[in-house]
């Protein structure tokens, strides 16, 4: 058997010693629970040691105390191709991401590839290519959900049908190509729709030059399945604006690092007057004219938490169970079943928060602890967050140990 770069799913493995389980279900954010078993890269039971049967399990990880999340989706990012971002010619920028949390990343888009086709045939070539390269190659194993084409006029019924056959199932940012009218924008965002193409917009004024604004009128006629970025990407619309988007709508409300965090505040305040947290996502926007941010998630959480006033087990949700349903992901959630994508997380030394949920709340990140794939163990002890106070120390036994010599 052959696996793809990045694509291996683990043995049997059990993760014991948790110190608390987030599930990222804004229903119920918090498990009980110390022990999570994992087989062929799937949750197979979570809950108390003594009732899991872990003895044939080939690895173990004791977590010590760490508290594991599902890992980390950051639902808004501009990928072009590998680890390499042309934007802020970066390479190894996806690497840093996953020691931040992040397991995986949702292209708004290839729009950085240099001399980016326009022409039809040519952006859907782009997007096919994308799809099918980092379906193939997983850069540190991340999964990065890519090959997202920027509508331009001309395209046709046809063209949707075409991309969805050949694997695409979602559009970049409407605006930043050529089509930024309701009237188009809403007629394709139709046609995706019918083909199973989920769409997405950029709300806000231009984010570089050549970009255009993108006002809520625009945004509510195209009625895309997210609403990008609505605290602007960087520049905000107007707060009655913002308002009006998440009352008119019931689409995702996805509020990014690379945007205004005021406006993002006053995103969070409205959906939760609204009783509609279950709106929210969170991306970054990276890379962007502000950077790669590789702790922007953590930054997003820890921001949301302490300054908008949410318990950080539900602003975890937002980065994680969210996206996982907005997005129909495998991951994003521990429930048994789902795939085996976790961040281990402790309260950063010396915070001033007694646990890793007061931390939080007060403002600080927390410190990475190791990321696991599909069962496999990415990363362990971050080397961008600050560190965390415990750390997983993980045994092999059996075949496993026996094949790795
Ligand atoms: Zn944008």
């Amino acid at each position: 058997m052959t696996v793809e770069k990045g694509k291996e799913t683990s043995a049997k493995t059990v993760i014991r010693g948790l110190g608390l389980i987030l599930s990222g279900d804004l229903r119920q954010p918090l498990l009980d629970g110390d022990t999570i078993l994992v087989d062929d890269g799937r949750i197979r039971a979570i809950g108390k040691e003594k009732d899991i049967d872990g003895e044939s399990a080939t690895t173990v990880i004791d977590a010590n105390g760490c508290a594991l999340a599902p890992g980390l989706v950051d639902s808004h990012v501009h990928p072009v191709i590998g680890d390499w971002t042309p934007r802020q010619n970066q390479i190894g920028w996806i690497d840093s991401c996953l020691h931040g949390g992040v397991t995986t990343m949702i292209s708004a888009g290839e729009v950085h590839t240099p001399g980016r086709p326009k022409d039809v045939v040519g952006l859907k070539a782009l997007a096919v290519v994308a799809q099918r390269t980092f379906a193939a190659l997983r850069p540190s194993g991340v999964k990065i959900l890519a090959g997202a084409p920027v509508i331009e006029h001309g395209m046709a019924e046809e063209d949707f049908r075409q991309l969805a056959e050949a694997g695409v199932n979602m559009l970049g940012e409407i605006g930043l190509g050529g089509v930024k009218d309701a009237s188009t924008a809403s007629q394709m965002v139709g046609w995706a729709r019918k083909y199973g193409i989920q769409s997405t917009i950029h709300t806000g004024g231009p984010s570089i030059p050549g970009s255009s604004l993108i006002d809520s009128d625009i945004v509510l006629a195209a009625d895309t399945d997210v609403i990008g970025h609505v605290n602007g990407g960087h520049t905000a619309l107007p707060d009655r604006q913002i308002i009006r988007l998440c009352e008119q709508s019931r689409r995702a409300l996805e509020i990014v690092h690379n945007g205004n965090e005021r406006a993002a505040l006053l995103t969070l305040r409205t959906a939760r007057e609204l009783n509609q947290l279950d709106r929210i996502i969170l991306g970054t926007d990276a890379p962007a004219g502000s950077g790669v941010q590789p702790l922007g998630i953590l930054r997003m959480i820890a921001m949301l938490s302490a300054v908008g006033g949410i318990p950080a087990e539900t602003a975890f949700c937002f980065a994680t169970g969210n996206t996982a349903k907005m997005r129909k992901l495998a991951g994003g959630l521990i429930e048994v079943g789902r795939s085996a994508d976790f961040v281990l997380l402790d309260r950063a030394q010396h915070s001033a928060g007694n646990s890793l949920l007061e931390s939080v709340q007060l403002g600080d990140l927390p410190g990475v602890a190791m990321t696991i794939i599909d069962g496999v163990v990415r990363s362990e002890r971050s080397r961008n967050t600050p560190p965390a106070t415990h750390l997983p120390t993980v045994t092999r036994r059996g075949r496993e140990a026996q094949a790795r010599g």
